[in-house]
């Protein structure tokens, strides 16, 4: 018996969601008294076995196939329902996010088993589960009854480990026969919209609301973004407004975000915005309302008009 880790990659690129996987199954693991095993999916995840390894998995399962070039949601939540049924794990965790949450949802389907997504934290001895949900804007805790708990965790919501040193984990191949019908919805092609530094990624996000003003007053913000080596995200009532895409949005509908240290300039802090926002390891917040949600919230603020502070802070950088 093990906590099979289903590891999310992109083309042989580890996410690092997985990592905060592996420490909750890690944490499982201890508690039900079994051994970490991970899941690679793909001729390019093969690459990943030490790295699994470095993360507690004493066992690699490595699933190749001709149709596996690239990643397709039936095709990868039939592979996990396969294992599942070989290998009989005592749970099986991945990355709550849109890829895990995708192939944990199929494979449970296929299983006819529960699946709880997004989880903060379990128990294995009553299988008590707390998990986001509605966007983050409650916590829900239940009692889970499977044979086989299917279980994702929150994003930004466990800590991941440092790689051991010199641990090394037995790979074994699984033969998984796939039918045509599941391999009909793969990855062809990819355009690539933006390079380098995402919203979901960089160091330091400048995040504008409504008190930017317009699709200009963003200047201030992208000079401040640019000098911080960071990017400009929003709010929602920006984009409502259309003076900046959708993509920069973040919050409940937009992006989460979980930078060193995120600056919301003019944004009052909505539920909405705010856990899109709330895993920024600092928050500063600018705003001429020291009322504001997200002002109190804040870990910094500065009382003021954003075309005042802005500049400033951008020259004495
Ligand atoms: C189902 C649903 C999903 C949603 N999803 C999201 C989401 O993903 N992301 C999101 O952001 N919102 C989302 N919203 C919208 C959310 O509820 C808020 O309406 C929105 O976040 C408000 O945006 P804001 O803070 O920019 O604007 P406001 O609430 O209008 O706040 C503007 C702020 O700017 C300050 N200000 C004004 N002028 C200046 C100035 N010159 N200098 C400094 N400060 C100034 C004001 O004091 C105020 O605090 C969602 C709503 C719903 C119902």
């Amino acid at each position: 018996m093990s906590v099979l880790v289903v590891v999310e990659h992109d083309r042989g690129e580890m996410a690092d969601a997985s990592l905060e996987a592996f420490a909750f199954a890690g944490d499982l693991g201890a508690q039900l008294g079994v051994d970490v095993e991970a899941l690679l999916i793909g001729a390019s995840a093969g690459a990943l076995a030490d790295a699994c390894a470095a993360h507690g998995a004493v066992t690699v399962h490595h699933t190749d196939h001709e149709a596996l070039v690239d990643y397709g949601p039936e095709a990868y939540g039939f592979v996990v329902a396969a294992a599942v049924e070989s290998l009989s794990p005592a749970a099986v965790v991945a990355s709550g996010t849109d890829r895990g949450n995708e192939v944990l949802a199929s494979a449970a389907a296929r299983l006819d088993l529960p699946f709880v997504a997004n989880c903060l934290s379990v128990t294995a001895e009553s299988w008590e589960v707390t998990r986001v949900q509605w966007g983050g804007s409650l916590n829900e805790v239940a009692h889970l009854e499977s044979a086989t708990p299917v279980l994702s965790v929150a994003p930004h919501a466990v800590t991941s480990n440092p790689p051991a040193d010199g641990s090394s984990a037995s790979v074994q191949t699984l033969d998984v026969d796939l039918p045509d019908s599941v391999v009909a919805t793969m990855i062809q092609d990819r355009i690539v919209l933006s390079e380098g530094v995402t919203l979901a990624t960089a160091p330091v996000v400048v995040g504008g609301g409504r008190g930017v003003g317009s699709a200009e007053g963003f200047d201030v913000l992208e000079a401040l973004a640019g000098r911080l080596g960071g990017v400009v995200g929003c709010s929602r009532a920006v984009t409502n407004n259309g003076w900046r895409p959708h993509s920069d949005q973040v919050g409940q509908t937009g992006t989460r975000i979980a930078p060193q240290l995120y600056i919301a300039c003019g944004i009052s802090g909505a539920i909405q915005h705010w856990v899109g926002a709330k895993a920024a390891k600092k928050i500063l917040a600018i705003n001429t309302d020291p009322a504001a949600n997200m002002v109190v919230k804040a870990d910094y603020a500065i009382i003021g008009d954003l075309f005042e502070v802005l500049p400033a802070i951008t020259a004495e950088l």
